[in-house]
């Protein structure tokens, strides 16, 4: 088969361009390092019928409607609607911050329509940067320096090994702050858990006669083999270019989980622990599809400097390198040789709904030009 396009990772970037690429009526051959498909929302089974999400807790959810009919194609989902409690001061507290979460560390009890005033004067008692210039001013500017104090900022100095101050205004946007008492993570219209798995949903992706998928092979040994009309890259940016202009920093995590011989574990699928251990979080996986078992699999995630890339790092001097790639990047997508999709070869903080869309945006255009 001689094959019109390349297609680097199996992740969700990769998966959904080889998809509206091969319905378009190109052929595409996936070439993927590890030795499984989907990526870090890849899942499985474990022996007691828990779904395990292997790179950490992964939640489906979007506003938009394209990438919601696009995955409901490949799969049905389980309408699970995502709930956190963080750890904070021996207690499990909603989080994200909302009204009944003021009431509990406060000890206070106001209703929904004084939460603004409330939060106005904790606001006015600190000090922070107006307008915000990183993540600590836009939560405090939003909730005051107690909250932050409580739930923010050990939280992310465990995540990101540095000064809240360091980081980007962006990351802290990812996390609402409500007046009301919504205890969702999430407020987006669609969201849910493929009931197959990740895994499942991502190999539908792929089934699909004009795709081809070669797992366990690194693309940069193979690729002399191959010359392709487009090659959609979703891998690390700055190793496409040899690191160049410098390595860019990606995070990584230690995931370690243990079974109990327990029913639960913990009342929602993620408790978050700012400050408390080394651990930011624990996921309790049989939460998300509902599953029975006399058995529960939890994971502790703790933040590592290096290994699996699994976040990209918002500081300025990785932003100010990723622009140095991007002009690049951005010849090579002119071209029409090449399309750099994803979290890492976009060095964007993506969610994976963002990723399709983006996946879908692209290919698109490029099928148009
Ligand atoms: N965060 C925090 N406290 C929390 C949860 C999140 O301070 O209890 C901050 C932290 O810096 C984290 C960021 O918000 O890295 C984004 O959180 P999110 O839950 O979106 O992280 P992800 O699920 O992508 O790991």
């Amino acid at each position: 088969m001689k094959f019109d396009v390349v297609v680097v990772g199996a992740g969700l970037a990769g998966t959904t361009a080889a998809r509206v690429l091969a319905e378009a009526g190109k052929k595409a051959l996936v070439i993927e390092q590890h030795r499984h498909i989907a990526g870090h929302c890849h899942d499985y089974k474990d022996e007691n019928g828990i779904t395990i999400h292997t790179y950490g807790p992964h939640i489906f959810h979007t506003n938009n409607k394209k990438v919601w009919d696009f995955v409901n194609r490949f799969c049905d989902f389980h309408y699970y609607q995502h709930k956190v409690l963080s750890y904070v001061e021996g207690r499990l507290i909603p989080f994200p911050i909302n009204r009944d979460t003021i009431c509990e560390v406060f000890g206070v009890n106001i209703a929904t329509y004084e939460v603004e005033e409330f939060l106005e004067k904790e606001v006015k008692k600190s000090k922070f940067n107006n307008p915000p210039k990183n993540f600590r001013d836009v939560v405090v500017s939003q909730v005051g320096e107690r909250l932050y104090e409580l739930f923010f900022k050990n939280y992310t100095i465990k995540q990101w090994e540095r000064d809240p101050e360091e980081l980007s205004p962006e990351v802290a946007k990812r996390i609402p702050i409500r007046t009301n008492r919504d205890d969702r993570y999430f407020s987006d219209k669609y969201q849910g858990i493929p009931k197959s798995g990740y895994t499942k949903m991502v190999e539908n992706i792929l089934n699909h006669p004009n795709i081809a998928v070669l797992t366990g092979v690194d693309y940069f040994e193979v690729r002399e083999l191959f010359k392709p009309e487009l090659t959609v890259y979703t891998g690390e940016l700055d190793r496409f270019f040899d690191y160049a202009y410098g390595k860019l920093e990606y995070r990584s995590l230690r995931l370690e989980l243990k079974t109990y011989d327990q029913e639960y574990y913990q009342p929602v699928a993620v408790v978050n622990y700012p400050n408390d251990y080394d651990w930011t979080r624990i996921t309790e996986y049989k939460h998300f599809l509902n599953e029975k078992s006399d058995k529960t699999t939890v994971c502790f995630e703790y933040p590592l400097a290096s290994g699996e890339p699994y976040y990209i790092v918002m500081t300025q001097d990785n932003m100010e390198k990723r622009e140095k790639y991007m002009e690049q990047v951005r010849k090579l997508e002119e071209s029409g040789e090449y399309l750099f999709v994803g979290r890492l070869a976009e060095y964007k903080y993506y969610n994976m709904d963002q990723v399709i869309e983006a996946s879908i945006e692209k290919v698109q255009r490029w099928l148009k030009e």
